[in-house]
């Protein structure tokens, strides 16, 4: 139990909300909670195994390179289990602190199928993670992305690994770690630094 009053928990989750901490069904007297990244309560194609037994759902796949520098992993080998979007090929990776141990095929990469300029701050993370997809290499994701009819850009595993080294290190380790806001412009020259090819969110 947290202690606090109906009222002002729905105000502290809507705060995390907005700090991209959680998603929380805020509709509802419940308030459940949809996610807490790295974490989803709800099932999500990704999914995170420690010794060969189920450990949680993962946001996305973004989230894969994350989770396993958390500090209560330190020195566990996780193991990231999920398909390729558009074929539903099987996918596994195995990491361990920021580090990418090895991943089945070699060829992974993910799908980024929206525009970062349509996550200002404030949005869900929610909605965020519904745009990263893992797909088996560039065909695969074109597949993807003529299947749901959006665009978007494509990273290597090293390249994902990279972006999201930021996240991995602050998350549980830097206290003062403030509320994340998406300012898009920002977003995209993390992308683009990696060596990403950017030019689909370009503005015209
Ligand atoms: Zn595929």
């Amino acid at each position: 139990m947290s202690g606090l009053e109906r009222g002002q928990l729905r105000r502290v989750l809507l705060d995390l909300q907005q700090g991209f901490a959680v998603t929380v069904a805020e509709d509802r007297l419940q308030l459940n909670l949809v996610k807490a990244p790295p974490y989803s309560a709800v099932p999500t194609p990704v999914s995170c195994f420690i010794d060969g037994e189920f450990h949680a759902y993962l946001g996305c796949a973004a989230e894969a390179f994350t989770i396993a520098n958390l500090p209560m992993y330190s020195g566990k080998s996780l193991e990231i289990r999920s398909y390729c979007a558009c074929c539903y090929e099987p996918i596994s990776l195995e990491v361990e602190g920021i580090s990418l141990m090895a991943q089945q095929p070699a060829d992974i990469c993910v799908a980024v199928v929206n525009s970062p300029w349509s996550w200002g701050p404030g949005i869900p993370c929610d909605r965020v993670c519904d745009s990263f997809h893992f797909v088996l290499g560039r065909t695969h994701a074109s597949n993807f992305e003529e299947q749901i009819g959006r665009s978007g850009v494509v990273a290597t595993t090293e390249q994902m690994q990279a972006v999201s080294r930021g996240t991995a290190m602050r998350r549980m380790h830097a206290p003062d770690w403030g509320p994340i806001r998406r300012e898009p412009d920002a977003f995209i020259e993390v992308f683009r630094e990696t060596g990403i090819d950017v030019s689909a969110w370009q503005v015209m």
